[in-house]
């Protein structure tokens, strides 16, 4: 039998929802990944990539799977056993960070921040001179497990001045706030489909520095990973028009990324900046109209990713699922030290429009009065509808 999902609304930290547009994409004839009209498309993602990204890298592209591949990509093409790595961690996808550097053979140099805070900067800058002999800094721009937003500029500033790489881990930056990997002078940025860019998950676009690219080419010993090698995997998706066999790329997903980025570039990066800003602001005042409060400080949160603190009395799954069940609405939940106490509203791509705003408000304070709290009925859905100005 046919498998026929039910049609959710996405407001949890991703898959967000697919663009008509990009599900529309999906579905164009399949042609083969050598095919010349294929390497045309490719070369055009690599150039809305470097749009997205705002890089001139020459090493731009969509690895073949999702954002934790991304992940690897960077760690395991930029370091050899026995590097040591800082990684500065404030939430869950820091900690696989840390993993990775520990799986491949080099040395973590974990410094923690608590959750739902960004990087500490005096703490990043102490931990870099203690270790001058790292090779690299790493972190994660928009931590969707706390959602806080460390300062990329600083942190990549501060791996520079040291001689030091810096890893930037922006699955859920790129689209919704300002990633720019040239102005950072970043070294190695990965990022993923499903979040801000509202694409369908399996990808995960990847930029390297002319500096980390000279790293990569210029290894003691080979990748340990065939399949993320990208010594290898530029024989396919290198320059020029003689490309080689690597892996059967993902084609359809690929148009689909090509039509998401369209979309990007046609809206235009500031204006899908403020439209993540907009819709963030008007969800606040609507949660704290019921009285709900943010965990993570104004200054650093998220826009397409809010994290609100349970109120004591409620039971935390149990909305999750009255909203799956009576709105189609899909909600996250806490992560590791967080689970039970917050959820995690995204406001990705697609996602972050009015319409999900007020349901979403509307959904909640239904589910919130069923479990007897006490609040005032249509405050919430009035106080974004202020914001709005509509
Ligand atoms: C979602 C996410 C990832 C992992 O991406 P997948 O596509 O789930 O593999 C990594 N880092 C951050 C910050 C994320 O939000």
């Amino acid at each position: 039998m046919s498998f026929y999902p039910p049609r959710r609304t996405l407001m949890g930290p991703g898959p967000s929802d697919v663009y008509p547009r990009v599900s529309e994409a999906l579905s164009r004839p399949t042609i083969g990944h050598l095919d010349p009209e294929f390497i045309r498309l490719m070369d055009e993602i690599k150039g809305l990539l470097q749009y997205a990204f705002q890089t001139d890298n020459a090493l731009t592209l969509p690895v073949s799977a999702p954002g934790s591949a991304g992940m690897e990509t960077c760690f395991v093409n930029l370091f050899e056993p026995g590097d040591q790595v800082i990684v500065l961690q404030n939430g869950v996808f820091g900690g696989r960070m840390q993993e990775n550097v520990t799986r491949l053979g080099g040395q973590a140099i974990v410094a923690k921040t608590p959750w739902g805070r960004a990087v500490d900067l005096e703490q990043a800058e102490s931990t870099i001179k203690q270790h001058p002999e790292a090779k690299a800094v790493a972190f994660v721009h928009a931590e969707t497990s706390t959602g806080a937003m460390s300062d990329a500029t600083a942190l990549c500033n501060m791996a520079s001045s040291a001689g030091m790489l810096s890893i930037v881990d922006t699955v859920t930056g790129l689209g919704g706030i300002e990633v720019a990997v040239d102005k950072w002078g970043a070294d190695a940025v990965y990022s993923g489909t499903q979040k801000c860019l509202s694409c369908v998950p399996g990808l995960s676009p990847v930029t390297f520095s002319p500096r980390s690219q000279k790293v990569i080419s210029s290894r003691n010993t080979p990748v340990q990973s065939w399949f993320l090698d990208l010594n290898l995997v530029m024989a396919y998706w290198g320059e020029g028009t003689q490309r080689a066999y690597h892996h059967t790329a993902p084609v359809n997903a690929l148009y689909a990324l090509h039509e998401a980025l369209t979309m990007l570039k046609e809206e235009g990066l500031q204006a899908s900046w403020q439209r993540h800003s907009d819709n963030h602001q008007a969800l606040k005042a609507g949660l704290n109209a019921m009285g709900l409060e943010l965990i993570v400080p104004a200054e650093s949160r998220l826009p397409q990713l809010n994290a609100v603190a349970v109120p004591e009395s409620v039971d935390e799954a149990r909305v999750r699922q009255q909203l799956l069940a009576e709105f189609n609405l899909e909600i996250g939940a806490g992560l590791g030290e967080l689970a039970g106490r917050v959820w995690r509203i995204g406001l990705m791509g697609c996602s972050s429009n009015p319409t999900n705003v007020r349901t979403c408000l509307a959904a909640l304070e239904h589910c919130l009065l069923s479990q007897g709290v006490k609040l005032e009925a249509g405050a919430a859905v009035a106080a974004a509808s202020a914001h709005y100005g509509h």
